[in-house]
């Protein structure tokens, strides 16, 4: 039996994790389950999954929780702030770490089960591109099995050889070919995004997700952090990380050896699918989800990405050339524009512009420790946010 601490369970990734888990539950039992501020939601999970810790973002919300647990007659420790998710992440009885908070604030509960050796089932990618170098070299001091969660990754993951180490050539894979919807944009007029609203962005014409990366994926920002993503978790350079614009999301991923081959994952567009394979692996368990009916799904298609259109997927390979901390500013500046994209402030066609502003503001740093990233990770937020509210109340 292996026990599971979800870190993000009331969030889309976290409620197809939970899925996936009942339906394994000779395997798989909860061993935490944590939320930001959605306490109902949290003690439903709670009542169904039977958690020995919940954690929840602040004290406020913690306590409101441990009433309502206390009314339902449950018994289960209750935490709160980050020291309660690194507890819940790095605890000597959890086996598996579903690392799926949105954004920076995964960073260390996810680092403190690398540390503890843990299986990482790593969602948060805005983790990984922040620290990148950090992060792994961790994975491989402390002996963490990190397993790609990311469809993408995921469907890399498999199509990559067993066991084979060394550079890219050494593996015989000549490059890694990331596939995109393109979101709900990708033929919209150019002339229109501006006006798009928030509501226009997260409603993805593929897949059901969290509203950060509903507008990750309609900047395709989204591809850029898993162009960034790939090469850490493949050591690969990035000029051999490629992307191709798949409207159908049936081939999740590719990569193509010298000898001509292309291998790549298929299936239906659904979470539950690599969230069974990395929980598994090198096993195979149910996820509940349909077939892929080879019959009916209709043609697939290709095509390259348009720079023109999606500047956000320039930028993050931009970013990662130069490296250093500024995919941690890239990933910083992101995450601020989105929020202000969010709660009305800026337009749509802003996101990449704030992103871009702060990227030539800001002089990247070789990412040395964890401390350069995280004073990295706040001066970019603050830049970001300073030059929208400035901008704001001159207006
Ligand atoms: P979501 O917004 O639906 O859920 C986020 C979860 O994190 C929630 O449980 C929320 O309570 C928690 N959370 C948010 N801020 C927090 C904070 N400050 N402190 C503690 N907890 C906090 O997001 P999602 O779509 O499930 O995505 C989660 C992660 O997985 C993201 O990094 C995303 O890029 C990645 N991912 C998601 C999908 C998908 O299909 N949804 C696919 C690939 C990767
Ligand atoms: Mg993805």
């Amino acid at each position: 039996m292996k026990k599971i601490t979800i870190l993000g369970s009331t969030g889309s990734i976290g409620v197809s994790t939970l899925d996936v888990v009942a339906r394994n539950n000779d395997k798989y039992s909860v061993f935490a389950l944590t939320a930001n501020k959605q306490v109902d939601r949290l003690l439903e999970q709670c009542k169904q999954h039977k958690p020995e810790y919940v954690v929840m973002a602040d004290t406020d919300s913690a306590n409101l929780l441990q009433s309502k647990l206390n009314e339902s007659g449950l018994d289960c420790n209750v935490l709160a702030g980050e020291e309660g998710l690194i507890e819940v992440s790095s605890h000597d009885n959890v086996d598996y770490v579903m690392a799926a908070i949105v954004g920076a604030a995964g960073l260390l509960p996810t680092l403190a089960g690398v540390k503890k050796g843990k299986r990482i089932l790593l969602a948060n990618k805005e983790a990984l591109v922040m620290s990148g170098q950090i992060f792994m070299d961790a994975v491989k001091q402390f002996n963490a099995e990190l397993l790609p969660i990311d469809s993408e990754h995921n469907a890399v993951f498999q199509s990559m050889p067993y066991n084979a180490s060394g550079t890219m050539d050494e593996r015989g894979i000549k490059q890694i070919i990331l596939t995109a919807s393109g979101g709900p944009f990708r033929d919209t007029p150019l002339s229109e995004l501006t006006a798009v609203t928030p509501e226009q962005a997260c409603a993805h014409p593929n897949w059901d997700m969290g509203r950060k990366i509903s507008v990750d994926s309609a900047t395709m920002m989204n591809k850029g952090l898993e162009v960034i993503e790939a090469c850490w978790l493949f050591d690969a350079p990035v000029e051999r990380v490629s992307v191709a614009m798949h409207p159908q999301s049936i081939i999740h991923s590719m990569v193509e050896y010298h000898d001509g081959s292309i291998l790549s994952q298929m299936g239906q567009p659904d979470m539950r699918t690599p969230i069974a394979h990395a929980l598994a692996w090198p096993e195979r368990i149910q996820s509940g989800v349909d077939s892929l009916d080879l019959f009916t799904m209709g043609s697939l298609e290709f095509k390259k990405p348009d720079f023109e259109r999606f500047p956000c997927l320039r930028l993050a390979y931009e970013a990662m050339q130069i490296g250093g901390t500024q995919t941690t500013i890239l990933n910083a500046a992101n995450e601020i524009a989105v929020d202000l994209f969010l709660n009305g402030e800026i337009a749509f066609t802003e996101i990449p512009n704030l992103i871009e502003k702060v990227m030539s503001i800001m002089t990247p740093r070789e990412a040395i420790s964890l401390d350069v990233i995280l004073e990295d990770d706040a001066e970019a937020r603050r830049i970001a946010y300073d030059s929208v509210k400035v901008k704001n109340t001159l207006h």
